[in-house]
């Protein structure tokens, strides 16, 4: 060990090493960990070790990272820009900083703080910013800073307004899937753009949680549709998102699941396009996977499933506006996942039994899935509309078909 580091004399610098040949030897946990990061910062990776972890030679694999499966020799770090000493041997990390320094090459010492010229910080990116803290000789806190700043700039506690373009520009439109309803199941770049919005148009099934964060000052405009209720038209919520967009307002759009499976979310970006207004999508997690998931239960399982169907029940099998084709799911195998479709759960599970699927087939129908109110119903398909009914099963609910739900019991 060299002297005691002095934590206050470090020179944070961000290098540029897109291009740049780096030398990481070592073949381990910390040497994938900054593999990693080195191939987000897109260097030129060479990696000197006999062996890799999986994980790390997953990445060698694909030919993004050179591997050089021998121990360190002198001489290996020619030509590089950075290094990285990160062995279970003391002796070769020394021997890999000494070559460095004599090359005058920066090199991280995973070892020995006090003899690496490099300190590297926890890093965290948020679109276009970086995060990066050193914490004192302390990783764990460097971790947990670095971590409540991401956090503070993702649900807005710490303002980054003026840096966000790639977030939501003002005249924009951004159509956010919310996931099944609970906050913490929105994909960061989506409570990303909830956060930096100046409008915010909220179905009834988005996570409402997210809407209470957000500052007095941001338009919050309720367009439920609820299932029977009264129901804002959705040319009204087209109207609402260009009219914002043409304000200059940062429009978000939130919705429950993906805007894209059942979630008209397309008609809403054509109505955008078709206003000139700048729209973007972000994808969100579907109550149709998800739902069944949050009551354990698994969409495929190997060996039992290998499909599954996403089916609106929102008009029953019969009907002139119904567009699934009900003797083919009747003859499926796999499993079959039905949204909005409480009410017709009779009609459905009696064309699926008419079409060949055996009566008793499980059927789980999971109702306000990822709420602290969520229920699951176990049946059969025969016993499926008595079970509705005597449980008083409300939507929303999906109910999930096959023989995965058994799995889940
Ligand atoms: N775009 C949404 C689906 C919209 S259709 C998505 O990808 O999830 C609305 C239907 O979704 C509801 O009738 C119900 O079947 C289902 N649904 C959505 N959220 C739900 C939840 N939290 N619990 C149970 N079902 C849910």
């Amino acid at each position: 060990m060299s002297a005691a580091p002095d934590p206050a004399s470090v020179y944070p610098v961000g290098l540029r090493l897109a291009g740049r040949r780096v030398v990481v030897v070592g073949g381990g946990t910390v040497a994938h960990r900054r593999v990693a990061g080195l191939l987000e910062a897109r260097a030129q990776v060479t990696v000197v070790s006999p062996v890799l972890t999986p994980a790390l030679e997953a990445l060698a694999t694909p030919g993004s990272v050179a591997w050089h499966p021998r121990r360190y020799v002198d001489g290996d770090l020619a030509g590089a820009w950075y290094a990285v000493a990160a062995t279970d041997d003391p002796e070769v990390n020394a021997a890999v900083a000494t070559e460095a320094e004599r090359n005058r090459v920066f090199c991280a010492r995973a070892d020995d703080r006090a003899a690496s010229t490099v300190w590297t910080p926890a890093v965290g990116r948020q679109g276009d910013l970086v995060v990066g803290v050193h914490g004192g000789g302390d990783p764990q806190r460097a971790v947990g800073v670095r971590d409540a700043v991401l956090a503070g700039l993702t649900d807005g506690s710490i303002a980054d307004r003026a840096s966000r373009p790639s977030s939501v520009a003002a005249g924009s439109v951004v159509l956010v899937g919310g996931g099944p309803g609970d906050p913490g199941l929105v994909t960061v770049r989506g409570r990303h753009a909830v956060a930096g919005a100046d409008v915010v148009i909220a179905d009834h099934l988005a996570p409402q949680g997210l809407l209470a964060t957000l500052p007095p000052e941001v338009e919050v405009i309720d367009a439920s549709k609820l299932p029977r209720g009264r129901s804002m038209a959705q040319e009204q919520i087209n109207a609402l998102l260009v009219d914002r967009a043409r304000q200059g307002k940062r429009v978000v759009r939130l919705k429950g699941g993906d805007s894209f499976v059942f979630g008209r979310g397309y008609e809403e970006l054509e109505a955008c396009v078709a206003a000139g207004v700048p729209v973007e999508v972000v994808p969100g997690i579907t109550s149709a996977i998800a739902v069944p998931e949050l009551a354990g239960i698994p969409v495929t399982h190997r060996g039992l499933t290998h499909e599954f169907v996403v089916v609106s029940g929102h008009v029953p099998p019969g009907h002139p506006a119904s567009l699934v084709d009900w003797a083919a799911l009747g003859r499926l195998r796999g499993t079959i996942v039905v949204l909005m479709g409480v009410d017709t759960a009779p009609a459905i599970a009696a064309a699926l039994v008419e079409h060949g699927r055996d009566p008793q087939t499980p059927v789980a129908v999971v109702s306000d899935g990822a709420s602290p109110t969520q229920r699951t119903v176990r049946t059969t398909l025969a016993g499926l509309g008595r079970a509705i009914t005597d449980e008083a099963v409300r939507p929303p609910a999906v109910w999930v078909v096959g023989d995965v739900v058994a799995l889940g019991g």
